[in-house]
């Protein structure tokens, strides 16, 4: 049960006992309203009600009685409330409200589940949830009010409600910074680029034999390198912007997976052999898809750069296989493994299960690797135990040439 319907079962109890009590005091003597003494049950239960309950008679507002519960959350003592009216006490934070509450009892006997707000003794304003409901003690046509304080739980409410709006617009302004930075820093990167690119012709046709020159070459060699890893860098980055804003243009065409697979292991070998990582390709043949080269051929790159990047050095094994819909290309690595927890997690936005301190990375690859598969109509899985590696399958749609 929710705590809204345990305020509506203990209000309809309640009503329930009002009910009992209309029907005692009719039958009373006296014509001033007796609740019944604490021996009774029902007193008790109207006393120590977690709801606040309140009787006031409607010819002249006045509160003919209040429980506890109504004293605890307005400070006043029952004794300060009975007998006063709500205006002398000035407890409608709204005055409005007391007026849309008359309206509406002109078409109907009981309001249920009304919001309203209180001005409590200390002139402090709390919120609560309310029914209302006119009844009749001797004769005197009363209102009686049930009340359950949501202040807290309101305040509550706003708080998680402002906080979710500070982490939409910290998103918002991270991916318009990311957006705007990765822009910014392509265009001196293909200057810079440019640069020595020439600085390494002019000195190739230069005397070769110099030590000196022999140094700076090499010392280019290093910077192209540097800025070969810059570019990816700040690629994925523009990735990210062009998935956000729905830019990634696809060039689509019948691609044979193992084919694709076969040529960026070849670029790889240098990695493997610096992992101290052994690969071993079973490429089934005509394993057709239809993708765009460069973004497939990223997602594979993607895929064994992690399988080198967490592999421990351990052997790395690459499967195309298929059959009569799908083509599916598996990438195991023996290395570090991801925990179960953090398996379905990696797969968004700078999402990371490692320590920065012992692996790089921006936590990206994997993201722009599932809004890719995804765009050509695939899915990814990752299967992985902790300590004994991962396996990374990508499944696509087998391409079927048409008659
Ligand atoms: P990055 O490598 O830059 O952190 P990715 O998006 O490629 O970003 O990967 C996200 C996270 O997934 C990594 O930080 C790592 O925790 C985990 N991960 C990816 N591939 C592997 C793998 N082959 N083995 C273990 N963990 C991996």
């Amino acid at each position: 049960m929710t705590k809204n319907e345990q305020v509506h079962a203990e209000v309809e109890v309640l009503r329930r006992r009002i009910t009992e009590l209309e029907a005692q005091v009719a039958t009373s003597a006296s014509t001033e309203l007796q609740l019944p003494g604490l021996a009774d049950p029902f007193a008790t239960l109207f006393r120590a009600s977690p709801v606040a309950v309140v009787i006031t008679a409607i010819e002249d507002g006045r509160y003919l009685d209040v429980n506890d519960q109504f004293a605890r959350i307005t400070g006043y003592t029952r004794e300060e409330v009975i007998g006063a009216t709500s205006s002398e006490l000035q407890i409608w934070a709204n005055p409005d409200d007391r007026l849309r509450i008359g309206e509406l009892f002109k078409e109907q006997v009981v309001i249920r589940d009304v919001e309203l707000d209180f001005r409590t003794k200390a002139r402090e304003v709390r919120t609560v949830i309310a029914s209302l409901a006119l009844i009749d003690f001797e004769d005197t046509p009363c209102v009686l009010t049930m009340c359950h304080d949501i202040t807290e739980r309101q305040q509550a409410a706003q708080e998680r409600e402002r906080l979710l709006a500070e982490a939409q617009a910290a998103v918002r302004l991270r991916d318009e910074f990311l957006s705007v930075a990765s822009h910014e820093l392509k265009t001196p990167l293909t200057a810079l680029r440019l640069h020595i690119e020439t600085m390494q012709r002019i000195g190739r046709k230069a005397d070769t034999s110099e030590p000196t020159l022999q140094r700076i070459m090499s010392k280019l060699d290093i910077s192209l390198q540097q800025i070969n890893r810059l570019t990816e860098l700040v690629n994925g980055l523009l990735d990210v912007t062009r998935i956000r804003e729905g830019r990634l243009g696809l060039d689509l065409e019948p691609l044979d997976l193992g084919q694709v697979v076969q040529a960026i292991a070849e670029q790889f070998e240098e990695q493997f052999e610096q992992a101290d990582s052994t690969v071993q390709l079973e490429l089934a043949a005509d394993c057709t898809i239809c993708a765009d080269r460069s973004r497939l051929e990223q997602i594979i790159t993607n895929l064994l750069s992690n399988a080198v990047k967490y592999g421990r050095g351990g052997p790395i094994n690459v499967f195309v296989f298929g059959d009569a819909t799908v083509v599916r290309l598996s990438v195991q690595d023996h290395g570090i493994g991801i925990a179960a927890a953090d398996q379905q997690r990696i797969f968004e936005r700078f999402e990371r299960a490692v320590s920065t301190q012992h692996y790089g990375g921006m936590g990206l690859g994997l993201f722009v690797v599932h809004q890719l598969v995804t765009l050509l109509g695939g899915t990814i899985a990752v299967e992985s135990t902790p300590g004994d590696g991962s396996t990374f399958t990508v499944t696509f749609p087998r391409y079927v040439q048409s008659q």
